[in-house]
């Protein structure tokens, strides 16, 4: 080989280098390296592990604004969601809300969440499930339908399960989900800052999409407070998953105040029936039934409202308790219209003193 074709060699491949820079680096332009990550053979802009700018203790704004100042702060958020506009979000997560009039509560948390999320850099959504005024609310039912309704609307991997009255003070608490379920409000100012129990999973928690539907979501027979974040923490052990807390300082919220729900009298003999894994198996996302009576994408949630017969509720909790006494005062019904609510079988178990 002569030396002048080794040379037009030599040129040819500088050139072809500086034309591959040149086109690299104009679709890279303006974006910071570190954002950068392989994947196969495109470049592809993925936010980074630990989002910018965090600052850990950050304030609430308490304050009763009305929903058009609010609106108008967030004018990059739709239809509940956002993304990151520079980066690819790592984490698809869908915000889940029970709620029943609480309209300043949920007022306030949309004004503080939305600025939270975004500064994690996450792909988000908040879903705001309510229930029909004529059941008693369901805290545990109205996460599975969120789950449900969301899981609709795209391919979420991370759901977090939030009380509206929860508000996260540091922003370091981020809303992912490890590789184990997360009870998040590890440290509530209500009480002190201290962890009530153990086995507490209620207020503010987080799970893969795999992980709720493994432990088959949350039981839909805890009507009234109390007993669902229980059960749920025992589908996690029957499941041999384990829950994870974040240091108490950075997983620290502030509770809204609000007037004491009234207590669900049959919560502990549901929690007890619902201890064993085939009970679990058979109530919950498995046999989820409920009607959406409106699913409004709102500027800033997903408003989702919904209704249930009745008269199956009752039937399946039948199954569950002793006491129908207390089930007919739960329900609110008079005797002739618990009798009437009540199926032909579930009838005639009553007849031979099954209850
Ligand atoms: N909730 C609601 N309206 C009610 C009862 C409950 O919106 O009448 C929702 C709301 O998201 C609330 C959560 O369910 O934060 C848990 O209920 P609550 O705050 O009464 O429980 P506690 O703080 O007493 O454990
Ligand atoms: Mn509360």
């Amino acid at each position: 080989m002569s030396l002048t074709v080794v040379k037009k060699a030599a040129v040819l491949i500088i050139f072809l280098q500086t034309v591959h820079l040149v086109l690299w680096y104009s679709s890279v332009k303006g974006k910071p390296r570190a954002m950068y990550e392989q994947n196969g053979n495109i470049s592809v802009n993925i936010c980074p592990l630990i989002p910018q700018g965090l600052v850990g203790k950050i304030n609430v704004e308490k304050s009763n604004t009305d929903w058009l100042k609010i609106e108008s702060k967030y004018t990059m958020v739709s239809n509940g969601s956002h993304h990151p506009e520079n980066c690819s979000a790592r984490h698809k997560v869908a915000i889940l809300v029970p709620f029943r009039d609480r309209e300043s509560h949920l007022r306030i948390f949309l004004n503080h969440m939305h600025a939270f999320l975004m500064k994690q850099q996450l792909e988000y959504a908040i879903y705001v499930v309510e229930l029909d005024k004529d059941i008693p609310f369901n805290r545990g039912f109205l996460f599975n339908v969120g789950f449900m309704e969301a899981t609709k609307d795209k391919e979420f991997g991370c759901f977090v399960f939030h009380d509206v009255d929860l508000l996260p003070l540091n922003d370091q608490n981020l809303y992912q989900c490890p590789d184990q379920p997360r009870h998040m409000s590890v440290a509530i100012d209500k009480y002190k800052f201290k962890l009530l129990y153990d086995e507490n999973f209620g207020g503010v928690s987080s799970m893969s999409k795999d992980h709720f539907k493994t432990i088959n979501g949350y039981s839909n027979l805890f009507f009234g407070w109390g007993g669902e974040d229980d059960d749920l923490f025992n589908r996690i052990v029957s499941n041999k998953m384990i829950i994870t807390r974040i240091l108490s300082n950075i997983a620290s919220y502030t509770m809204l105040p609000h007037i004491h729900a009234s207590e669900n009298p049959l919560r502990y003999e549901v929690l007890t029936t619902g201890k064993n894994e085939s009970t679990q198996n058979k109530d919950g996302l498995s046999n989820l039934k409920y009607h959406v009576t409106e699913k409004i994408y709102r500027k800033l949630f997903v408003h989702i409202k919904v209704t249930i017969n009745k008269a199956d509720a009752i039937d399946q909790l039948k199954s569950r308790i002793k006491e129908s006494s207390k089930l007919q005062k739960l329900f609110n019904l008079s005797n002739s219209t618990f009798k009437k609510k009540l199926r032909k079988h579930t009838r005639s178990r009553i007849k031979q003193n099954k209850f």
